[in-house]
């Protein structure tokens, strides 16, 4: 099979790759074998939170700030406003909405009850200006009898440093009562799937009605709007007091909606996603790839100009660590990383990790390396790519978007 780009992870950044590709007329292919970290989104993509332990409020300008090796200085500061600007409209028009700019970061409400500064926030969630201070000060924190995923205790204490007088209380829905046979079935897709049926969200919002009566606002877990984002928005119209939607433990409701209507675009561009389906090799000639092969695939060779790698960090098998070494395991490519395992770790927990920098190593047209020498048609994309923490810096979904644009430039140029 014949494609005129293939790429190898269907997490964010294949994904970027892979709408950005198709809507200028190429015919891709994105071969994924599993999950993606956005099934464990918080629905906040950070660009940059945190430079050598500084909060960041102007993250464009804060990259200057950072080494020379990692991914955004290497994209280029100019290269980067660029692509923050188009990143967003890509989204949208996949479907997704976001609240937050490139140029000055806003602040999410986590689970843990503090506020974290970020880029882009589905609109399912709510942006806050001030990270010190809450709007509200009289806060009723709702759950669902049963459900275990959602640490109201956390949000409340957290809520305490902002003055705010909160109260926890739970619901009752008789329609949960069949997704609990066991403690660990209540999980937030099962919830959001009973939602998503339509019947249940007015008895709920009647009852959250009554209960919220003497307070400003209403915090919820984000269990609504699995397959439909309108259930969401019917949530906020009918429930009679704001509504802050904070992430529960994953699976994450608003993380798989947002990975559905990615791949859904991607193949509405005309894309073929081959899920569920690992690359297991890949067949090499003059520094070129010719074509890799898969695990469904078995003897038919997928075969394109130019491939993408975006097949996730450690997470996702994307670079893989054993007790004595640390390898790309599709094609052993150069990693970027140390060898002696003594220095993987900082016995500080807290510290910037040193493993969490490793990642293929790539020219600098994001080319992958191996023994050495680029690989002409083999680009690198998104968190298998070293050089970045992060979860310390708060820079995640931002180095996968921004890449995977720039990455997709150099295929076009
Ligand atoms: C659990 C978790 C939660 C996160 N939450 C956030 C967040 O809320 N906000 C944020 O800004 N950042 C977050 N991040 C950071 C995250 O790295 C990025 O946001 C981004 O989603 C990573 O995308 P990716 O496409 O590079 O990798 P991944 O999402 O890891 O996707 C890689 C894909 O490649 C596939 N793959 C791997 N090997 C093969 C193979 N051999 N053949 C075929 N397919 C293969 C995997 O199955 C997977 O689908 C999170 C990271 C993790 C690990």
């Amino acid at each position: 099979m014949k494609f005129d780009n293939i790429i190898i992870g269907g997490g964010l950044s294949g994904l970027t790759c892979g709408i950005k590709l198709a809507e200028q007329g190429r015919k891709c292919a994105i071969v994924s074998s599993g999950q993606s970290a956005i099934h464990f989104f918080s629905g906040s993509f950070d660009l940059l939170g945190q430079v050598n332990g500084e909060e960041v409020s102007h993250p464009i300008e804060a990259i200057k700030n950072l080494a020379d090796t990692h991914p955004y200085q290497r994209v280029g500061i100019e290269n980067i406003g660029r692509l923050a600007e188009e990143a967003p409209q890509l989204l949208n028009r996949a479907g997704l909405k976001f609240c937050g700019k490139a140029d000055q970061n806003h602040f999410v409400l986590t689970p843990m009850g503090v506020m974290k500064p970020s880029w882009l926030t589905l609109d399912d969630f709510t942006c806050f200006d001030q990270k010190h201070s809450f709007p509200w000060k009289k806060v009723l924190i709702l759950n669902f009898s049963g459900f275990l995923d959602f640490h109201t205790l956390f949000v409340k204490d957290g809520l305490k440093k902002f003055e705010v007088d909160s109260q926890i209380k739970n619901i009752a829905m008789k329609a949960f009562e069949a997704i609990r046979k066991n403690p660990s079935e209540m999980r937030s897709t099962n919830i959001a799937k009973v939602f998503d049926k339509g019947d249940v969200l007015d008895e709920f919002v009647k009852k959250a009605n009554l209960l919220s009566e003497g307070f400003e606002v209403i915090i919820l877990p984000s269990v609504f709007g699995l397959f439909n984002k309108k259930v969401v928005d019917e949530l906020k119209a009918k429930v009679n007091k704001p509504v802050v939607l904070v992430p529960a433990i994953p699976p994450s409701v608003p993380g798989i909606r947002s990975q559905m209507l990615l791949s859904r675009r991607f193949q509405e561009l005309g894309g073929t996603f081959f899920m569920g389906d690992n690359v297991e090799e890949g067949y090499f000639e003059n520094n070129r790839l010719m074509d890799i092969r898969t695990n469904n695939h078995g003897d038919i060779k997928l075969e394109a100009d130019a491939f993408i790698l975006a097949s996730g960090s450690f997470y996702s098998k994307g670079i893989v660590a054993t007790h004595d070494k640390l390898y790309e395991p599709i094609f052993g490519l150069d990693i970027d990383g140390d060898t002696d395992r003594s220095q993987w770790l900082d016995e500080k927990f807290f510290k910037d990790q040193p493993y969490m920098h490793f990642g293929v190593k790539a020219d600098s047209n994001f080319r992958a390396l191996m023994k050495g020498q680029a690989i002409e048609n083999l680009y690198v994309a998104g968190s298998v790519l070293g050089g970045a923490n992060a979860l310390k810096e708060g820079s995640g979904a931002g180095i996968s978007l921004l890449t995977s644009l720039h990455v997709v430039e150099q295929i076009l140029k």
